[in-house]
């Protein structure tokens, strides 16, 4: 792409309302703009993100057996007094009225709409288990939105539905889930830690939020040091229910296994949720299936969660540093920058021409830096909008077929010949 027929309004200002450095960089690489509270426009850069994000984990919920289905954002208040959370949900719900009268809402999670279906087309044990997993905005009007996209109202989530015919396999899917979640955030160069969300009996909770370590955190997390020795394949139930990690809403000191002097207490972001709730929606619902010995059966259920769109910002609170985002390769907009230094220097457009040409046929992303602007503001631009690689020709170094690779992550720089650093990042 280049720039001069790119649409990416940076800013140089620093947004005087945006408390945080991932709302200040959203704002100042004009990946968002907002529309009112909470509410976002996304703009060409930040979609891009967005879409990455949504891709990785569209991919390791397909893996983890999952069906992807696109549930409306608009729903009926009928279903939700079938599960009786139409008065439970309160002001965070934005109810609607449609030119019958008839009462509507934007949908701030979608359990019910699953479960109609299920109930409505599955009869029988032996089309189980199904997981269906959705990506659609959702809204609530959360009382305090802040920190741009990471409590917006209108934000994008992934929510998995599980139903399994008996408690033991609910309990393959929630591990399904759980494997899926450490691999979705390791592609994106995230660990999250998964503590649990709900008291009750040590043992019997099936109820974790994922949370990235992160000072600018809305919970504050306290957790087993044995945490950090855990291997991937490590994350299972009986781990996580030894162990000890829980978030502020749960914690109790009094009770908390670790000794006071080892527990860590760390503050996150709570980028997923998963839980397993039993036939709660199932038996309004009627969500039945004919089991083995012909007997009806509801069936058990879980819901699972990642905020998609709160990751654009969460990644960003673990990757950047004064100057700018540092995208990990898997989420990054573009993977090179391409700066051409003067344009109005023949030698040097031709060859930065000539490498853009190559990198696209290579099929790598690149954003192609070719307005006619001083070289610092250009490096400034490419630093805040944080590609992992940048690409620099000058004159002096265009004359002699040169470029500087710069790495974003590292800040190492090098200079190259042009094939040499094609390679490099191809
Ligand atoms: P929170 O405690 O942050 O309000 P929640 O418990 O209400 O989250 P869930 O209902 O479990 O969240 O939703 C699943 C995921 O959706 C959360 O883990 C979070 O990543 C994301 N999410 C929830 N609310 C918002 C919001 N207002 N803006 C952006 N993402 C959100
Ligand atoms: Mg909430």
């Amino acid at each position: 792409m280049r720039l001069t027929q790119y649409f990416l309004p940076t800013l140089k200002e620093t947004p005087a309302d945006a408390q945080i450095a991932s709302h200040r960089l959203m704002l100042r690489a004009g990946m968002v703009t907002q529309v009112t509270s909470g509410i976002y426009s996304w703009l060409p850069l930040g979609l891009r993100v967005l879409q990455k994000i949504q891709q990785i984990v569209r991919e390791e919920q397909d893996r983890a057996q999952s069906l992807e289905v696109l549930m409306p954002t608009i729903q009926p208040a009928e279903l939700w007094h079938t599960s009786g959370r139409y008065e439970d949900y309160g002001k965070e719900m934005l109810r609607i009225k449609d030119r019958h009268d008839r009462e509507m809402l934007y949908g701030p999670t979608a359990e019910e709409v699953i479960t109609d279906i299920f109930a409505r087309f599955i009869k029988s044990y032996k089309d189980l288990p199904k997981r269906f997993y959705n990506i659609q905005w959702k809204f609530r009007d959360e009382i305090r939105p802040r920190f741009g996209v990471m409590r917006g109202r209108e934000f994008l989530m992934k929510d998995n539905y599980s139903f399994d015919l008996d408690m033991e396999g609910a309990k393959k899917s929630y591990q399904a889930m759980l494997d899926a979640y450490v691999k979705t955030f390791k592609r994106m160069g995230l660990t999250a830690i998964p503590v649990r969300a709900e008291s009750g009996a040590i043992g019997g909770a099936m109820s974790h939020e994922f949370q990235i370590l992160a000072e600018t955190g809305e919970s504050e997390i306290f957790y087993d040091p044995a945490y950090d020795e855990l291997k991937d394949d490590e994350i299972n139930l009986e781990n996580l229910q030894r162990l000890y990690a829980a978030s502020d809403e749960i914690h109790d000191e009094a009770n908390c296994p670790v000794d006071p002097k080892t527990l860590k207490t760390a503050r996150g972001i709570e980028v997923g949720h998963i839980f397993n709730f039993g036939t709660k929606y199932s038996i309004p619902f009627g969500a039945l299936v004919s089991g083995p010995d012909g007997d009806q059966i509801p069936v058990q259920m879980g819901s699972y969660g990642i905020g998609i769109s709160r990751l654009v910002g969460a990644i960003i609170e673990a990757f950047h540093d004064e100057s700018g985002i540092k995208w990990p390769e898997s989420v990054a907009p573009f993977k090179v920058g391409l700066i051409n230094i003067r344009v109005s220097d023949s030698a040097c457009t031709a060859l930065c021409d000539d490498i853009y040409a190559q990198l696209l046929n290579a099929g790598v992303e690149v954003l192609y830096d070719d307005r006619d602007k001083g070289a610092g503001a250009k490096f400034a631009d490419m630093d805040l909008i944080g590609l992992p690689w940048q690409m620099a020709v000058g004159p002096r170094g265009a004359a002699q077929g040169q470029v500087e690779l710069k790495n974003r992550h590292t800040g190492e720089k090098i200079e190259l010949q042009m094939a040499d650093a094609l390679k490099k990042v191809a």
